[in-house]
């Protein structure tokens, strides 16, 4: 089946005793056992499993080409599964760039658990220099958060599968749509369902998916279980009602974010921009191999300093500005005064996430806001 195809069936069976054609949200804690002490359900204890999320964990599975998927609270909650189901003392590659949250995740709450190395990953030396014998896991987020850099994924799966090590990708940005890590050999896939397989900035949820059903799956689905950040039956069914309209949405984000990007690279007022879709950004090339389409996120550098670029931010109309990213409608955030004082990222960077408004509007408001 096509991805359009598996985004509406995936998630959804006709109900057996009312025959509603909408999967009902099933609330219900616990479910009732048979006399032979079976449970014909097949659900337990809604911690454990729920129609909803049972459904939730298909779409998403399929629409990664995976064998399995396990759905959490956030996207925090899913990295954080995938951190906890390695064993103490494991060592971390993770690039310099990865998504601050799950960075500062590792440093504050894995600190006395795990050890971890923060590299350039796209540097093929400088990954083989910093892996050793009990390295575990190496950390992919393409295109990175806010700088918008590209990791050639097979590349680095070569490096780390010839010593063994695993490889999860946060896949955030990118969706099923535009690039599918697992088909490229990833072991696993992790997603902030909260961005665009929510799509509306209107509920948290995470997500993580597996190649292969194996031992360290079961860890996984373990610490799913048992530690029990799992999303409600009611976000289950929101996501799964969401992630219907994905493929179609993605393809109004791509288009726009596209077109935007054009448009600023042509702007004098704008230093540079970030969006893989064009030529100028350094690993085009990359970006062309292995994604389908690149995405509805882009930043751009505001000529003139954090000063002007905070002036523009507060003179447009549509946008609105806020973090995160994957909704309807177009955020626009100075990402340096999110992420706090030791960031790295430009004082006068931008980052949008390009909404499905009109390109002509979203147009119209960034000229004028640029002046
Ligand atoms: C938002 C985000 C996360 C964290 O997800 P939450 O749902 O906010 O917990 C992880 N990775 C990336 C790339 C994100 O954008």
């Amino acid at each position: 089946m096509k991805i359009e195809t598996i985004a509406i069936h995936a998630a959804n069976h006709t109900d057996a005793s009312s025959k509603a054609v909408i999967q009902p949200i099933v609330l219900s804690t616990t479910f009732e056992r048979s006399a032979d002490g079976t449970y014909l359900g097949g659900h337990i204890y809604s911690r454990a499993s729920n129609p909803n999320r049972k459904m939730l964990e298909n779409v998403l599975a399929q629409l990664e080409g995976g064998a399995d998927a396990a759905a959490f609270a956030s996207g925090n909650a899913a990295g954080m599964a995938i951190f906890q189901s390695l064993p103490a003392g494991t060592h971390v590659i993770a690039p310099d760039d990865m998504y601050h949250g799950l960075c500062n995740q590792l440093k504050t709450l894995f600190s006395d658990i795990l050890t971890f190395d923060f590299i350039d990953i796209n540097d093929p030396h400088i990954l083989q220099n910093h892996i050793r014998p009990e390295t575990g896991l190496i950390w992919i987020e393409t295109p990175s958060n806010p700088l918008l850099k590209i990791t050639d994924i097979k590349k680095v799966i070569a490096i780390a599968h010839a010593k063994h090590i695993m490889v999860a990708c946060d896949n955030t940005f990118a969706t099923p749509i535009c690039q599918q890590p697992l088909a490229l050999g990833a072991d696993l896939v992790m997603h902030s369902s909260t961005k665009y397989f929510g799509g509306h900035s209107d509920l948290m949820g995470g997500v993580v998916i597996t190649g292969e059903k194996n031992e360290r799956w079961l860890k996984i689905r373990q610490v799913q279980e048992m530690g029990g950040a799992i999303p409600s039956p009611m976000d289950c069914y929101m996501l799964a009602r969401s992630i219907k309209t994905l493929p179609y949405r993605m393809r109004g984000h791509i288009h726009n974010a596209q077109l935007l990007a054009e448009f600023l690279e042509g702007h004098p007022k704008v230093e540079k921009v970030m969006y893989p879709g064009l030529p100028s950004h350094p690993q085009h090339e990359i970006a062309k191999e292995q994604m389908t389409a690149f995405g509805g996120m882009l930043s751009f550098c505001v000529k003139d300093g954090q000063e002007e670029a905070k002036r523009v931010i507060n003179s447009l109309k549509l946008f609105t500005q806020a973090t995160s990213l994957g909704g309807v409608e177009s955020l626009i955030e100075h990402r340096a005064s999110v992420e706090g004082p030791d960031t790295k990222t430009p004082l006068n960077l931008l980052r949008v996430s390009v909404g499905l408004e009109h390109i002509d509007d979203l147009i119209e408001d960034l000229s004028a806001a640029l002046g």
